[in-house]
């Protein structure tokens, strides 16, 4: 069993370290950072965006709020473009919390659903990787992302794509539209 949160803190409060971030290709910033003060673990953990299925906005979003939908999925895109060339969201349609929770046929249907929706992505062309990610923190409703970088870009691999997502320019909107409707298509080819 892993250590209790409170364990875990009177452990590792006092022996925090900066890995070598300036060394790591990949790390967005320049400048010495430093890290935060470790804080003690709450009594309980917030309660994330529509737990329980409650007021949450991603039941009641109708799928005209969708890029693409079937009878079990709905691929949301945001309302404007961010750094990255292509990022959407995959959702269950129905309010689930968690990976483990869903009923076999539909965590079946989600496997072929990441291979499909991450195949249209990469088809678009010039990108290097399609990362698809799931962290959850958020919102309840089980979403998984999908983040794709450009290619030739060596500074751009791996996790930190999430943060150069924020750091990039926004992708031009005519750009950005046509490659969303250009994966609209294909996955509905
Ligand atoms: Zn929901």
């Amino acid at each position: 069993m892993p250590e209790t949160p409170e364990e875990l803190w009177e452990r590792a409060h006092d022996e925090l370290r900066v890995p070598p971030v300036e060394e790591w290709d990949t790390w967005p910033f320049e400048g010495e950072p430093s890290v935060r003060p470790l804080e003690r673990p709450v009594e309980r953990e917030r309660p994330r965006f529509g737990e329980g299925g409650v007021d949450c906005r991603r039941c009641a979003a109708p799928d005209a709020d969708y890029l693409w939908t079937n009878e079990r999925w709905r691929l949301f895109s945001f309302e404007k473009p961010s750094g990255l060339p292509v990022v959407v969201v995959l959702e269950p349609r129905e309010h689930f919390g968690e990976p483990g929770d869903l009923p076999d046929e539909l965590a079946s249907d989600l496997g072929l659903m990441l291979a499909r929706i991450e195949r249209a992505i990469r088809s678009l062309g010039e990108l290097g990787r399609v990362h698809v990610c799931r962290w959850g923190d958020g919102g309840e409703h089980l979403h998984w992302w999908f983040m794709a970088r450009p290619a030739r870009v060596p500074q751009l691999i791996g996790s930190f794509a999430a943060i150069w997502d924020d750091i990039l320019p926004p992708t031009p909107e005519d750009v950005w539209r046509a490659d969303l409707a250009a994966l609209k298509a294909a996955l509905d080819a």
